[in-house]
C-alpha cells in the first residue's frame, strides 16, 4: 500500500480521491513529469521543476506550489515509500470547476490539482533490457503541434506502444513529414561513425531532460553531437540508435522495422553513454 500526495495531504492510495468534474479527468488539461529515483535520491530533479514551470507557463496554468514545497513532497514520499529505485510521477491540472466547460475556470476560486506517487522499480539502472538493446517500428506522428509541453494527453503515444507490441517490438518512433521526431515517450538519436545525431528541439519534441544531460555528457567525452533531422531510412542504415528518458536512462535500439542495425546487438557509443549518464546523474543526485 502506497503513500500518495494529493491537494496538500498524505495518504494511503486507496484513499485519495480527486473530483469528476477535474479538467484533468475531463479534458486533459493537465501536465506531468516523471523523475527517476537511484540510491533513494532524486536525479535531475532541477531539470524537472523547471520544464514543470515552462509546462504551467505556456499553459497559463498557475502553480499549486513552490519549488522547494516540491522538492520536499518529493523527498517524503521517496522515504514513506522506501524507495530505493524508481520513479516518481507528478500530475498538476487546472483543478475541479463547478460543472464542465471548454472556458478555463477562474484560478482565484479554483485551486490546481496536484497528485505525486511513487513507483517502485528494484533493477532500474540494471534493467537487462540494456544489453539487449529494444526493437522499434516506425508509425505516422499525428499528435498536437505543442509536444514541447509535457501534457497528460497520452492517447496516441499509447496506441503507438500498442502498435510495437502488435508488432512484435517495444516501442515506436514518430515520423512527421519523413523525418523521426521521437518514441512514444522519448527522445530518439542514431549514431553514425562517431557521430551522435538527434532532432534539435522545437515544438515538435519534448525537450527531454535526460536528452541535455546526455548530450552535455556526449560533449564533454569529446563525442560528435549533430542535432537535425533525420529519416527513418536513414536510421535503418545507422551504426547503432537509442532513446533517452528519465526511466529509462540510455537504452541501445537494435532493430528498426524489422531490419537489425549493425550485428543486431547494443554498439559502442550507447552502452558507453548510459554508463556516464548513471555515473554522472548518481554523484549529483538530491
Ligand atoms: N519524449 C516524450 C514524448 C516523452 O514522453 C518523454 C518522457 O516522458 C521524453 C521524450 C523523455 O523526456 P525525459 O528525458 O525528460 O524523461
Amino acid at each position: 500500500m502506497r503513500t500518495v500526495y494529493v491537494n496538500g495531504d498524505y495518504l494511503p492510495e486507496t484513499e485519495a480521491k480527486v473530483s469528476i468534474f477535474d479538467r484533468g479527468f475531463l479534458m486533459a488539461d493537465g501536465v506531468y513529469e516523471v523523475t527517476s529515483v537511484l540510491d533513494g535520491k532524486l536525479i535531475d530533479f532541477d531539470g524537472h521543476a523547471v520544464r514543470l514551470q515552462r509546462s504551467l507557463d505556456e499553459l497559463d496554468m498557475a502553480s499549486p506550489i513552490t519549488k522547494d514545497d516540491l522538492l520536499e513532497v518529493h523527498r517524503k514520499l521517496v522515504r514513506l515509500n522506501g524507495i530505493e529505485e524508481g520513479m516518481i510521477y507528478l500530475q498538476i491540472t487546472r483543478g475541479a470547476p463547478d460543472d464542465r466547460d471548454f472556458a478555463f475556470p477562474d484560478p482565484e476560486t479554483t485551486p490546481q490539482t496536484i497528485v505525486l506517487f511513487t513507483q517502485n522499480k528494484p533493477g532500474l539502472a540494471d534493467n537487462p533490457a540494456a544489453k539487449k538493446g529494444m526493437k522499434v517500428i516506425s508509425i505516422d506522428d499525428i499528435r498536437w503541434g505543442r509536444r514541447d509541453i509535457k501534457t497528460v494527453q497520452l492517447l496516441y503515444p499509447s496506441m503507438g506502444k500498442m502498435m510495437a507490441k502488435k508488432a512484435g517490438a517495444d516501442d515506436a518512433w514518430m515520423v512527421q513529414d519523413g523525418f523521426v521526431t521521437e518514441g512514444t515517450s522519448n527522445n530518439a538519436y542514431i549514431v553514425k561513425g562517431n557521430k551522435i545525431i538527434t532532432r534539435e528541439k522545437s515544438n515538435d519534441i519534448l525537450h527531454g531532460i535526460t536528452r541535455a544531460a546526455v548530450l552535455r555528457f556526449a560533449r564533454e567525452a569529446q563525442m560528435e553531437v549533430e542535432e537535425r533531422n533525420f529519416t527513418i531510412e536513414e536510421a535503418r542504415a545507422a551504426d547503432e540508435a537509442f532513446i533517452t528518458s528519465a526511466s529509462t536512462f540510455v537504452m541501445p535500439v537494435v532493430e528498426i522495422d524489422g531490419v537489425p542495425l549493425g550485428d543486431g546487438t547494443p554498439g559502442r557509443v550507447a552502452p558507453r553513454l548510459r554508463e556516464i549518464y548513471l555515473d554522472e546523474s548518481r554523484k549529483a543526485a538530491v
